[in-house]
């Protein structure tokens, strides 16, 4: 795409979101690249130096103390100390003008709650969390908790982080959230997600499918691209969203 294409984008993009009346945010692992948050799959994806059996809850159960090993230096060593960008910034910033109403993340780092994003779904759960297996008391993700060995609760159960594992179901208030505000909304803006994880996948059509319009955010095109994308903005989160916030501005 040429730099004039892209400025045409930005500028539709913020067209379509002046016009809009109920616009929602989906988010996915490329709005956290840029805050140095490893990507999981593809290229230069952590998994292939780890056993991907350590997040099956059935494992954890039965081996917690080496799954904890992995989800430690899977998720804590550098979720403690990442921040948010620009691009978590902005959205939770419209979030304070009234322009957005929920901001649905396949996201576990915690980020946009540290953005100061309010209204949120997280759609596969928190790192922020960790939760008693026997008495479902929960428990801020503190490094001394983080660090035992494995992490227990007061009552001696085994502490578990709040984010879905393999072979577990989508937590359901998250679940209902998001397509609740998915069926009221007249725009999603799509950041950093390949559209490959379902059922999150699923929210940016269903609003398309309502009437309501698609932007999407991505270095490359994607599932949604040409599919169901009215407007494709081919940037980086933090570069796109600067441009787009600019635009509304002008
Ligand atoms: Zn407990």
């Amino acid at each position: 795409m040429k730099k004039t294409d892209i400025q045409g984008s930005i500028q539709e993009a913020a067209a379509l979101i002046r016009k809009s009346k109920y616009m929602i945010a989906f988010t996915g692992a490329g709005i956290s690249v840029e805050s140095g948050v490893p990507s999981f799959r593809g290229e230069g994806g952590v998994w292939g130096s780890y056993d991907e059996r350590h997040l099956e809850l059935g494992f954890f159960l039965r081996e917690p103390e080496i799954a904890w090993k992995t989800i430690r230096e899977l998720f804590y060593k550098f979720t403690m100390d990442v921040k948010p960008n620009r691009a978590h910034e902005i959205l939770a910033n419209w979030e304070k003008q009234g322009m957005l109403k929920l901001v649905i993340t396949q996201n576990i780092d915690g980020l946009h709650t540290r953005a100061g994003t309010e209204k949120l779904a997280e759609f596969h759960g928190s790192c922020d969390s960790l939760v008693c297996l026997r008495c479902s008391r929960s428990f801020g993700a503190k490094k001394e908790l983080v660090d035992a060995m494995p992490p227990r609760c007061s009552c001696g159960g085994i502490l578990k982080p709040d984010f879905v594992f393999f072979g577990e179901g989508i937590p359901e208030k998250p679940y209902s959230l998001s397509f609740d505000a998915s069926n009221k909304a007249d725009l999603c803006l799509v950041i950093g997600s390949t559209g490959l994880v379902y059922p999150a996948a699923a929210i940016p059509g269903t609003v398309k499918a309502r009437g309501g319009k698609v932007i999407e955010i991505n270095p490359e095109p994607s599932e949604f691209s040409g599919r169901i994308s009215d407007v494709f903005i081919p940037l980086g989160a933090s570069k796109a969203m600067e441009a787009v916030d600019k635009a509304l501005r002008e």
